[in-house]
């Protein structure tokens, strides 16, 4: 048998409903609030820019990069964050900022060659550790660590004197880094740059360093004269620009490597 209503609970009833029909006013504020979160927040908040929205800024060059590198994998727009979040990782956090072998710099005492191999690892390491990740269905994760991997990729280039070798020994540099059995050129050479720097000294222009960060990376269209300095072999491009096509290209190379790897267990875009 139902129980009677009596006047108080009816009422109660109808505030209730009455609360529920407003629902869509309050629906409609929380739309407002999350239109205004989505398209510009990083105007709001500044720390976005790790997604790129700060320009002129290093952190933006690596997501140019990525973002034509990636091109043909159609990533998603939100993966496409995930991935840079993982990517400029690495120019953001101090402790990954001193890690040399994460931007492919040479800490001082460390040789081109070890620095080549060590760097080559930890871009391996990651690329791993992301595909794992996305086998088990992580693909969150998954794509954070491929983005750190991007990263070394991309510095092996802005980092290094490839866009100089001759062509031989550029083919020789690219062979090494995408595949991991070759053993790098002798004449590939990295950038010295080292955060236990002595008192006066900078990080990226070490007192006696033949071939120092500061005068030789080529990762900003105006970082140096270097970045500015045209070659004929990349029909009249500036080294940056040289650096920037051959970054672009890693990046859809590793990119091919990693769905490859992973394509039979999960889709990753
Ligand atoms: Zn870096």
């Amino acid at each position: 048998m139902f129980k009677e209503i009596n006047v108080s609970q009816k009422s109660s009833l109808l505030r209730y409903q009455e609360i529920f029909d407003n629902k869509p006013n309050s629906l409609f504020f929380i739309k407002i609030v999350l239109i205004v979160t989505l398209f510009y927040s990083p105007k709001l908040f500044p720390f976005s820019s790790v997604t790129g929205y700060i320009k002129h800024d290093n952190l933006d060059i690596h997501a140019q990069i990525t973002d034509k590198g990636l091109e043909p994998f159609h990533f998603t727009n939100i993966s496409f964050r995930n991935i840079m979040a993982g990517n400029v990782s690495h120019d953001f956090y101090p402790n990954l900022i001193n890690k040399a072998e994460l931007h492919c710099d040479r800490n001082r005492g460390v040789t081109h060659r070890d620095i080549a191999q060590k760097c080559k690892r930890a871009a391996y390491a990651f690329l791993k550790r992301a595909s794992t990740y996305i086998k088990e269905g992580k693909v969150f994760k998954g794509l954070h660590f491929f983005g750190k991997s991007l990263h070394i990729f991309q510095d092996f280039v802005s980092h290094s004197n490839l866009v100089d070798l001759d062509k031989k020994d550029r083919v020789l540099s690219l062979n090494f880094i995408l595949n991991r059995a070759e053993p790098p050129p002798n004449s590939l050479k990295f950038t010295g740059w080292d955060g236990r720097a002595n008192k006066g000294e900078k990080a990226g222009l070490l007192i006696g360093d033949m071939y120092p960060h500061d005068l030789n990376a080529k990762d900003k269209p105006n970082g140096n004269n270097e970045c500015k300095r045209k070659l004929k072999s990349y029909k009249n491009k500036t080294k940056y620009e040289a650096s920037f096509q051959e970054a672009v290209r890693i990046t859809t190379e590793v990119a091919k490597m990693f769905n490859h790897d992973v394509k039979k267990k999960k889709s990753f875009n």
